[in-house]
């Protein structure tokens, strides 16, 4: 609990002890009340009830005051004051010594913004807590020791050492050392990771044994620990429409509720004023008045909805699932369509070479000139390829790289003009090329304009996606596609296995944004389109569709940028999770609205009607919200699902 919060209890509790003796005391020295003792005038109890409801309620009435002030009338703080104030003085001009009904008004108003505000911190630290990836310091090798710096003082390149039990401050690659990384933060998987030299480590998981020297290869800025801070601090800037719907409805509604009341205190009595015979009742009627706007107080839907989306969003970030919105969050849970991207979406997108034909020189030789053109690529094939080649690189035989997106790659290797790439890239350069019978990626070569054979590669699909693919169904998916800029053959002897509706192969990365385009159009106004890639040359898909899901390990930079969701450890199960994190929080969002509607309304008409008391309005309105904010903190459970 916090100083504030401790300050507001401490309030209650006295606010409420001497209420109780007010109440007490009333029964026996009131001045109406049987007996001849002693006997205390009306006007000092009123005195002596405004010390409880000052104690409980000053900062309510300031608060109020400064919104009539600065022109925003109508809010939370306003119906409260005005209810309070408005009952304390029918209690006096009647004298009934009914001043407790403020107090205890003004009592269980606070308790229930004491206990909200609670609610809110305690899930607030929660998700920081799980989100604690921040590394305070980076470890440099200094002169007789380490020497700890500001991770943001470290430039590409340097040599850092992680110890056992720290943070791994920026990424890079390990040059020295063994040890396992718990990456739970990070991606939810909780089964550590083996890394020794050469392996690629990203910041934010925590070094388990070994002690590790790591080469940085970004600077802290672009490491993927600040990004995924900066995801989730910008989280709660997008909302959904559901919190868009609430702050509208409270801008019509406060308002209109309290025209309603004011038009219940005035048209009643004036109505039996006017009818011969009749009796106007002001003080029944204003009564009733105040208590609607007890009732009316909006806060338990106030509250709890973006509460809501806040836990949904915590427990997905828990779970590797960073979701950039409320708004992702609630176009994912109607999500209809999931078009994936092949390469490193549902497969590995790590090549193995399986064939080097029609070629005139040596295998190992074809794969040299492959490596060397392809070494400034960030393409799974490039990468594969480079690992098929096996040696170190010496860059300087390179110049003149172009990359063809979706085609390939062209450039100088040792003076010749290397071309590496598929059929498009051979049509586009008119040079002739041999098919290749066997099924795989097919990297056709030319070497200064002549045909120089093809490797063979393939790909293997990710241990989840068969799984995905078919949970997805299960889970109100009406269809899932694969576009693939690979081969037909390739791209249908996968989707055959793993299970996919729809493939559309040799597509250029523009084909894919229009393919996509025509799937939406196809999607009916609630029906969301979700796009699954790994952002090596399909970001631009990314952003076009309803949903964009990034590979986080995996994926570029670019990628994490352009998505909207990003998946942490590349598991194409985590994307049904996600959609299922999405229909619980929803589906809270929606329990809650229907809930406080249903009771406030129910409520109101009583309290128009004079069968709700002031009393039941408060209960009403503090027992929603309790109702409401615990059903909210549910959102962050979901582990399990
Ligand atoms: P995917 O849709 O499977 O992710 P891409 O659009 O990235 O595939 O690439 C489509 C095809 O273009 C690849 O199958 C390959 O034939 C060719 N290609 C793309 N980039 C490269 C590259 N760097 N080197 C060789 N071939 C490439
Ligand atoms: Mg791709």
């Amino acid at each position: 609990m916090s100083k504030k919060q401790k300050k507001m209890l401490i309030r209650i509790i006295i606010g409420a002890v001497l209420m109780v003796v007010l109440y007490i005391g009333y029964r026996f020295f009131g001045e109406e009340t049987e007996g001849d003792g002693f006997k205390l005038h009306e006007p000092f109890w009123f005195l002596l009830y405004l010390i409880p409801y000052f104690i409980v309620g000053y900062d309510i009435l300031i608060k109020a005051f400064k919104g009539i002030i600065n022109g925003q009338v109508f809010d939370e703080n306003f119906l409260m004051a005005i209810a309070t104030v408005g009952a304390i003085a029918v209690a006096f001009i009647q004298k009934n010594g009914d001043y407790t009904e403020a107090v205890a008004v003004m009592l269980f108003y606070q308790t229930g913004e004491l206990f909200q505000s609670y609610a809110v911190r305690k899930s607030r630290k929660n998700i920081g807590a799980l989100m604690d990836i921040r590394p305070d310091y980076a470890n440099i090798e200094a002169e007789g020791g380490l020497e700890q710096v500001d991770p943001s003082e470290v430039s590409i390149g340097t040599i850092i050492v992680v110890q056992p039990g720290e943070k791994v401050p920026i990424d890079g690659i390990v040059r020295e050392g063994q040890s396992s990384l718990n990456t739970v933060a990070l991606t939810g998987e909780s089964a550590p990771r083996d890394v020794a030299a050469g392996d690629e480590i990203i910041s934010g998981s925590i070094n388990l044994n070994g002690v590790l020297k790591v080469e940085t290869t970004k600077e802290f800025g672009e490491s993927t620990v600040s990004k995924i801070l900066e995801l989730v601090e910008n989280a709660s800037s997008r909302k959904s429409k559901s919190e868009e719907f609430i702050s509208k409805f409270a801008k019509y509604y406060t308002p209109a509720v309290c025209f309603s009341a004011l038009a219940l205190a005035i048209i009643p009595p004036l109505v039996q004023w006017i009818i011969p015979g009749m009796e106007p009742q002001w003080f029944t009627w204003i009564y009733r008045a105040l208590t609607f706007l007890v009732i009316s107080c909006p806060c338990a839907l106030v509250i709890s909805i973006p509460l809501s989306f806040f836990a949904g969003i915590g427990g997905a970030g828990h779970e590797g699932i960073l979701i950039k919105g409320s708004n992702f969050l609630e176009a994912l849970s109607k999500t209809k369509v999931v078009v994936f991207d092949k390469t490193g979406t549902l497969t590995k997108g790590v090549f193995e070479v399986s064939g080097v034909h029609h070629n005139e020189l040596e295998n190992e030789e074809i794969l040299e000139y492959a490596a060397l053109a392809e070494c400034a690529s960030s393409h799974p094939i490039s990468k594969s390829l480079q690992a098929a080649h096996g040696k170190e690189i010496d860059r300087n035989r390179v110049s003149d790289i172009d990359e063809i997106s979706g085609e390939g790659i062209r450039a100088r290797v040792d003076g010749k003009d290397v071309a590496a790439g598929n059929a498009k890239l051979m049509k586009r350069l008119g040079i002739e090329h041999i098919e290749c019978h066997h099924v795989g990626t097919v990297i056709h070569m030319a070497i200064d304009g002549e045909y120089a054979g093809h490797i063979l590669i393939s790909d293997v699909e990710k241990e989840g996606s068969k799984e995905a693919l078919k949970a997805l169904k299960e889970n109100g998916v009406n269809k899932t596609v694969m576009l693939t800029g690979d081969i037909e053959k390739v791209a249908s002897d996968m989707a055959s296995r793993l299970g996919v509706d729809e493939v559309v192969s040799d597509l250029l990365p523009g084909d894919k944004v229009a393919k996509v385009e025509e799937y939406l159009s196809g999607c009916g106004k609630n029906e969301k389109l979700a796009f699954v890639g790994d952002g090596i040359n399909d970001a631009p898909v990314l952003t076009r569709a309803d949903i964009g899901i990034a590979m986080g390990a995996m994926g570029s930079d670019a990628a994490i940028e352009a998505a909207d969701v990003v998946l942490m450890d590349d598991d194409p199960r985590k994307i049904v999770k996600a959609i299922k994190i999405s229909r619980k929080c929803l589906g809270i969002v929606y329990q809650n609205i229907v809930l406080a509607l249903v009771i406030k309304f129910a409520c109101l008409i009583l309290g128009a009607l004079g069968i709700a008391n002031m009393w039941l309005a408060i209960f009403a309105d503090v027992g929603v919200m309790v109702i409401a904010v615990l059903n909210a903190i549910r959102a962050l459970r979901v582990k399990n699902l």
